[in-house]
């Protein structure tokens, strides 16, 4: 906005504890004076010819703002409803998912060395939802590999790596079972690997990957890891599981040529919902990979420092799920004391 000199991003509170955790970094913006001005955007979802649909204005405040931050919607079960967060990532086309993995300092898991990045094809593999019966008794599921989404997401990784100073891309594949299709990923990799002459290529078998990462997950540490569609999935929850332990820290952000949109990796938390007991931390660092995004480093880095000092503080000001006496709002305070 030039006549206020901030920038607008559209945010979508969410479902069950979103409210809660939306507040939180809506005060903590504040206090740490982030040129940005919220839009609400609700996306109750709408059946349309039996197809969920965004609610027009949520579409046309996303495409405007260009950014958005979301808090987790819940999936009506039984209504004809597909997956909000399907139709989100199919209408704005948003192709990169990017799950950092990162230990926190002041709760202890297996390794307190993790330093992972995983980005995640978002759009074909096996959720292509191509799938039939063949005769009763006999199904065939089809993986979707095409070279057009392999280039862009692993361009997307080869930048993201060269962005945050990582020296090596590990492309994580099994091209000797899925020849072909994972054989197209790991040949668009290596052809494109020439224009980035500054980040070193490597492939791995995922079953290697994992073994090595449930080994010594910090040998990735200089890494930026990417992959087809069903590995990225399980091999993001293994990240975060190493890493944090809780689904209540950990971050993720959805890239598309155009729009972006950046949330927590949990779902709406039924129930502690409306108890003030929700961790926001996994928006707030959300929200912090939101403003790297945006090129707003020194405010990224100084609510990231904050957030995390809070937490190493001591169990008075980590919330219920990190072993913690603090509540949503109690914790929102004491990060606002340390920016
Ligand atoms: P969930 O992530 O909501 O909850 C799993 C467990 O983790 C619960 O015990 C919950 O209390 C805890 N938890 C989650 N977030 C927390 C936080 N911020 N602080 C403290 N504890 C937290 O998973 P679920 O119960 O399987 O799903 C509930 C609803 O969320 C479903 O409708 C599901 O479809 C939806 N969902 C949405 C998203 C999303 O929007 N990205 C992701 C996953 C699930």
């Amino acid at each position: 906005n030039p006549t206020t000199g901030k920038y607008t991003v559209s945010f979508i509170e969410g479902d069950g504890v979103g409210p809660e955790i939306s507040k939180s970094v809506k005060t903590i913006f504040a206090a740490a004076k982030v040129p940005i001005e919220w839009e609400s955007c609700p996306v109750t979802p709408l059946l349309v010819n039996g197809v969920t649909t965004i609610p027009e204005q949520a579409q046309e405040s996303i495409n405007r703002n260009l950014v958005a931050l979301k808090g987790p919607l819940a999936t009506p079960i039984g209504k004809g409803h597909r997956s909000m967060n399907l139709t989100l990532r199919k209408t704005f086309g948003l192709f990169a998912n990017v799950r950092p993995a990162r230990s926190v300092e002041g709760f202890k898991t297996t390794y307190d060395n993790v330093d992972l990045v995983l980005i995640r094809e978002n759009t074909e593999g096996e959720y292509a939802g191509i799938e039939h019966v063949i005769v009763p008794g006999v199904v065939q599921s089809i993986k979707l590999i095409t070279r057009e989404a392999s280039e862009r997401v692993i361009r997307y990784a080869f930048e993201y790596a060269r962005a945050v100073g990582r020296p090596r891309l590990v492309v994580v594949h099994k091209s000797t079972i899925q020849r072909l299709a994972d054989g197209l990923f790991v040949t668009v990799a290596k052809e494109m690997a020439h224009e980035f002459p500054d980040i070193k290529l490597q492939t791995e078998l995922i079953d290697n990957t994992v073994l090595n990462v449930v080994s010594n997950p910090a040998q990735y540490s200089d890494a930026v890891s990417v992959c087809p569609n069903l590995y990225g999935d399980i091999l993001s929850d293994l990240n975060s599981g190493l890493s944090a332990g809780s689904l209540g820290l950990t971050p993720s952000g959805n890239i598309g040529h155009k729009v972006s949109i950046f949330e927590a990796v949990h779902g709406s938390a039924p129930d502690i919902a409306g108890q003030n007991k929700a961790n926001p931390t996994a928006l707030l660092l959300s929200s912090v990979m939101m403003l790297n995004h945006m090129g707003l480093y020194e405010h990224a880095n100084k609510i990231q420092n904050a957030v995390l000092s809070t937490i190493a503080a001591g169990p008075e000001t980590r919330t219920a799920d990190l072993a913690g006496s603090a509540t949503t709002s109690s914790f929102t305070e004491a990060v606002i004391k340390r920016l």
